[in-house]
C-alpha cells in the first residue's frame, strides 16, 4: 500500500461524513478514481451507512403515511359532502317540480271548451284558459273498438302552468281517419261518468275511467322489500361485510317509498301513472345517492377521528 493509499485510508470515513474541506474532497476523489483497492474499501466502510440512510428513510415513511392517509380521507369527505349536497339540492327542487306540476284534472261543465267542425270534417276543440294541458286518446277502452272511432279527452292544469310557465290557449283538432265518424268523451278523471261531447254515443250505459293502480303495486313491493331487508339485516348484523351490503341495497326501496310519498301524496291512485312513475323513479335515484353518500362520509368522519386521536 502506497504512502497515498494510507493517508486516503484514514481520511475516508471524514470523507464518508462529508467533513473533509473540499480540497481534500477533491484529493481523496480524484485518489479513488484511479486506485480500484481505495475504491473497495470505500464501497465497504459505506455500505452500513447507506442501510442506515434506507432504515431512516423508512421509519419516515412509515411515520409520515398515516398523515397522508389522513390527507386523503379528508380530500374524499369535502368532495363526498359537496355531493351529497348537490344531490339533495336537486332532489328538493324535483320534489317542488314534481308538487307543482301534478295535474288537477278539470271536472267537465258547459263552458269548459268550444268544438267546432270545420270544413273538411275534422273538428276543433279549444279550451277555456283553466286548461293548461290535455290528452287525446283514441279507443281508450276496449269494448268501444270496433264501434266507430272513439276519443277520450282529458284535460287539467298544473300550478307550475298558472304560475311559472305560462302557456298559451289549449286545443286539439281532431281528424276522420277512416271515413267513419266518430265520437268525442270528456273523462272528468273525478269518478263521474264520461260525458259524450260530439258525435253518437257509442254505448248505452255509463263509462268512467277509472285511476291507474299500478304505482300502488310497485309502492307495496317496495314496502315489503323494506320489511324483508331490514329483517335480513337484523340477522346478519354481525358479519360486518354482509351487513355492508344489505344496507347498501335496503336503502333503495326506501328512498323508493319516500319519494312515492313525495310525489304521490299518501294516495296512490292516480290519473297520470306514466308521469308520476318517472318522477318517482328519478326522485329515488337522486335521494339513495344522497343517502348513500351520507352514509359515507359519516363512516369517513368517524375513521378521520380515530386516526386523529392515534396521530396525537
Ligand atoms: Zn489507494
Amino acid at each position: 500500500m502506497s504512502k497515498e493509499c494510507s493517508i486516503v485510508r484514514d481520511l475516508l470515513p471524514l470523507y464518508i461524513e462529508d467533513m473533509v474541506s473540499a480540497d481534500t474532497g477533491e484529493f481523496v476523489k480524484e485518489h479513488l478514481d484511479g486506485c480500484e483497492a481505495c475504491r473497495g474499501e470505500y464501497a465497504r466502510m459505506r455500505l452500513p451507512q447507506k442501510r442506515k440512510e434506507n432504515r431512516d428513510a423508512k421509519e419516515n415513511k412509515e411515520a409520515v403515511a398515516p398523515l397522508i392517509a389522513l390527507q386523503r380521507k379528508l380530500g374524499r369527505k369535502k368532495v363526498q359532502t359537496v355531493l351529497c349536497t348537490v344531490l339533495f339540492v336537486v332532489a328538493l327542487f324535483v320534489s317542488a317540480f314534481a308538487v307543482l306540476s301534478t295535474p288537477v284534472y278539470i271536472p267537465y261543465d258547459e263552458g269548459l271548451f268550444t268544438i267546432t267542425e270545420n270544413e273538411d270534417e275534422s273538428v276543433t276543440i279549444v279550451f277555456d284558459e283553466r286548461v293548461t294541458d290535455y290528452e287525446c286518446s283514441s279507443d281508450a277502452h276496449i269494448g268501444w273498438v270496433g264501434v266507430e272511432p272513439c276519443y277520450e279527452i282529458e284535460a287539467w292544469s298544473t300550478l307550475w302552468n298558472k304560475w311559472i310557465v305560462k302557456k298559451d290557449r289549449q286545443f286539439v283538432v281532431i281528424h276522420k281517419v277512416t271515413g267513419e265518424d266518430f265520437s268525442v268523451y270528456y273523462a272528468s278523471n273525478d269518478g263521474s261518468e264520461n260525458v259524450c261531447v260530439y258525435g253518437e254515443p257509442v254505448t248505452d250505459g255509463g263509462v268512467v275511467t277509472l285511476p291507474r293502480l299500478t304505482l300502488s303495486y310497485y309502492f307495496m313491493i317496495a314496502a315489503v322489500g323494506t320489511v324483508v331487508l331490514l329483517a335480513v339485516w337484523g340477522m346478519v348484523r354481525k358479519k360486518t361485510a354482509v351487513k355492508v351490503w344489505v344496507e347498501r341495497i335496503l336503502f333503495y326501496p326506501i328512498s323508493y317509498c319516500v319519494a312515492h310519498v313525495i310525489v304521490e301524496g299518501f294516495g296512490s291512485s292516480t290519473y297520470s301513472a306514466g308521469r308520476d312513475f318517472m318522477l318517482i323513479i328519478f326522485l329515488s335515484i337522486l335521494i339513495y345517492g344522497g343517502v348513500l353518500l351520507a352514509r359515507s362520509i359519516y363512516r369517513e368522519r368517524k375513521e378521520i377521528k380515530a386516526l386523529t386521536e392515534r396521530n396525537e
